[in-house]
């Protein structure tokens, strides 16, 4: 199957109401473009880097997101390329972030990314640690806290990430009541998009499933 058919066999299994982002991470701008084409709205990259040379050669208007791990020190390009930031998970990074988007003017939307799972090899805030970082985070004026990314552990049994996604729903449901423009919860990636937007996700992450498996150089 093709990139365009990929995107829209999965763009029409979730309906109008979640978001897909097409994870374009180390694919050329080809098939960038070609899922644009085919009617994505929304890309997700990992590394500044990448995202800044092949968004360069977009014309059309596209929702930007970055999920990949931000080091402070690429903040400022960071808030030039991306629509959304998903993947803030420290008090350093987040003050980072909010004096880039001062610097030029721009409040920019972010999600707080949660390590669910408390996996040591993955980036994502401890959950004891949410609190602050999200009073961190709506205190800084130049960010604007619009809900939480998770990515679930990489299991065989796919079905035991549930609780994971369960326990996300529940965090972002009791914030959203006393919140404003607090939208996404981001979570489900190929392997297992099904089931988080089962457990509420409202944005899905999908690359290989879209673009086929990754070649890393
Ligand atoms: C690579 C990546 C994805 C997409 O992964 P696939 O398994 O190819 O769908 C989603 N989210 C994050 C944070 C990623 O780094």
């Amino acid at each position: 199957m093709s990139v365009a058919e990929n995107f829209q066999a999965i763009r029409d299994e979730l309906g109008d109401k979640i978001i897909l982002v097409a994870v374009t991470k180390n694919h050329g701008v080809d098939l960038m473009r070609e899922a644009i084409d085919a009617g994505a709205t929304d890309i997700g990259e990992n590394r500044v880097q990448e995202a800044a040379e092949k968004f360069q050669t977009l014309d059309r208007k596209v929702t930007r997101h970055l999920i990949g791990h931000l080091q402070t020190n690429k903040a400022k390009a960071a808030v030039k390329l991306f629509d959304l930031i998903q993947s803030v998970d420290s008090q350093h990074l987040a003050a980072a972030l909010d004096k880039a988007a001062a610097s030029i003017g721009k409040v920019q939307d972010v999600l707080i990314q949660v390590n669910a799972a408390r996996e040591p090899q993955k980036s994502g805030v401890m959950l004891e640690d949410l609190d602050g970082l999200i009073k961190f985070v709506d205190a800084a004026k130049n960010l604007r806290l619009r809900g939480l990314m998770m990515i679930a552990p990489n299991l065989e049994d796919v079905n035991e990430c549930r609780p994971f996604f369960k326990q996300m729903r529940e965090l972002f449901d009791g914030l959203k009541t006393n919140r404003e423009a607090f939208d996404f919860l981001s979570m489900g990636m190929t392997h297992d998009y099904k089931i988080a937007v089962e457990e509420g996700a409202n944005v899905v992450r999908v690359g290989t499933a879209i673009f086929g498996e990754r070649s890393y150089r």
